[in-house]
């Protein structure tokens, strides 16, 4: 993955946007870009542009824990809220060892957009302990998630703050998140989403993200002309987001040519068997195990000749070093910040259709809002229920973007900002704040 970028001394704030040059920004240089060059296009003064693009609060905590060989190892762990005008913080929890105060800051200003942008009553954050969950036991993982949430939870609240999964994190971390909490303030399962259904979750929570980029896809490519049946398909990561994409998308008439996770990639040109792939990786291998397959690396995959490429690992893959070597068509950011904005420009320029993370992966946060709206009216909805509501979701924020990209003459991602933009604009000027 590309994680060594230059890390630019772009000082955000500077008039008229950040400049972009031809080196690579940190995250939160990069997302301060996107929201500047959207502030710009709608208008927004200098002195509120400050207070939009600047968290409002950033949490940096040391967690120690007791490791199962007896030493003690200390864990730092961040939770940033980056603007609460439309409602309470919302955000995933990620666990992995560049989860530094920078990214987990972009992150977070990323869920402000994007909980804007598809209308939902939430503010934007985001945590993330520097850590290396693949070398730690579950009863680690447990106690580091414990203590990490003790130590955050005066932050946290039902109408505060209400954390999620995100990378290597699941289901089970936000069980023991909602018990850490539940033990100190009385049982809250509205404390988090993407919880186990027996423990309050809801139906779909697991499938919303990847089914949302499914959904996205399906309109992006029926207004941007671009053919579904038998689009060959390549996907970067095989977790929550890119296994379940790769599971659905089939649904289209699409062919998943290649997929890969941390160890690699496997391709096959007349279609992967996903389900078989899936079962590999279930019982505990990684994708390049899978039987018939040819092996590839994840550089190799993000440049193959397919219709659709979909990055749904980590951020920055695509950037100045191979956006011109990306043959797809049609980009569908199911990750958070894949494509850098020099790339982005690359892309851009070349024709490719980039919908932007905002919209493409906003499945995820849209159904932790149907689960969060359940946990507070204690009342549960059956899975169709929420797939529908997710699907008019999806469909009205890509019809707005698509609609304002078109009218405005703009790039989808800067169409999506600048609704954003508006959206928490006002708010924050009907609240009194700006
Ligand atoms: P996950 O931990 O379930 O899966 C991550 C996948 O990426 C795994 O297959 C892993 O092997 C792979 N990976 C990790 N490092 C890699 C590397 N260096 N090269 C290639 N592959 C690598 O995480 P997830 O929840 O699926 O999240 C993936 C992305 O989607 C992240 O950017 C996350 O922020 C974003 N996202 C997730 C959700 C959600 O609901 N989980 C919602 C919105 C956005």
């Amino acid at each position: 993955m590309a994680t060594d970028q230059t890390q630019a001394p772009v000082a955000a704030g500077a008039a008229g946007g950040l400049s972009l040059g031809s080196v690579e920004l940190s995250p939160f240089q990069a997302v301060s870009l996107f929201f500047d060059q959207a502030a710009d296009h709608v208008g927004v003064s200098d002195e509120v542009r400050e207070v939009l693009r600047t968290p409002y609060r950033e949490l940096k905590v040391q967690v120690p824990v007791r490791m199962d060989d007896g030493r003690r190892q200390l864990f730092t762990g961040y939770r940033v809220q980056h603007n609460g005008a439309r409602g309470p913080y919302k955000g995933g929890v990620r666990y992995h060892p560049a989860a530094d105060l920078d990214e987990v800051r972009a992150l977070a200003a990323l869920m402000t957009w994007k909980t804007a942008l598809v209308d939902i009553p939430f503010g934007g954050a985001k945590g993330g302990v520097q850590c290396d969950p693949s070398a730690m036991s579950d009863a680690e993982k447990e106690k580091l998630t414990r203590r990490f949430t003790q130590m955050i939870s005066y932050v946290l609240g039902e109408n505060r703050d209400i954390p999620a999964p995100d990378v290597n994190t699941d289901a089970q971390t936000m069980a023991w998140m909602m018990d850490a909490y539940s033990s100190r303030y009385g049982y809250t399962p509205a404390i988090v989403t993407g919880k186990p259904v027996e423990l309050g979750g809801s139906y779909g929570r697991d499938a919303a993200t990847g089914r949302g980029v499914v959904y996205c896809l399906e309109d992006a490519a029926r207004d941007r002309g671009v053919d579904l049946q038998g689009a060959t398909v390549a996907i970067q990561g095989f977790g929550n987001v890119g296994s379940w994409v790769a599971r659905l998308i089939g649904s289209l008439g699409c062919r998943v040519v290649a997929v890969s996770d941390v160890r690699g990639g496997c391709y096959r040109g007349d279609g992967l068997d996903v389900q078989a792939v899936y079962d590999t990786v279930r019982e505990g291998g990684s994708v390049v195990d899978a039987a018939g397959v040819e092996q590839i690396s994840n550089a190799e995959l993000l440049e193959l000749d397919v219709d659709v490429l979909v990055p749904a690992a980590l951020d920055r893959v695509i950037t100045d070093r191979n956006a011109d070597r990306v043959q797809a068509r049609l980009v569908m950011e199911a990750a958070n910040h894949p494509v850098t904005p020099v790339a982005d420009a690359v892309l851009h320029s070349r024709g490719v259709t980039v919908v932007p993370d905002i919209l493409a992966n906003a499945g995820g946060v849209t159904v932790s809002y149907f689960e969060w709206a359940q946990n507070i009216q204690q009342y549960r909805w059956d899975e169709d229920r929420v797939n529908g509501e997710l699907r008019k979701t999806m469909s009205r924020a890509w019809a707005n973007t698509h609609a304002r990209a078109v009218v405005d003459a703009i790039p989808l991602r800067l169409a999506a900002f600048a609704i954003a933009v508006e959206r928490v604009e006002r708010a924050a000027h009907l609240r009194g704040y700006v």
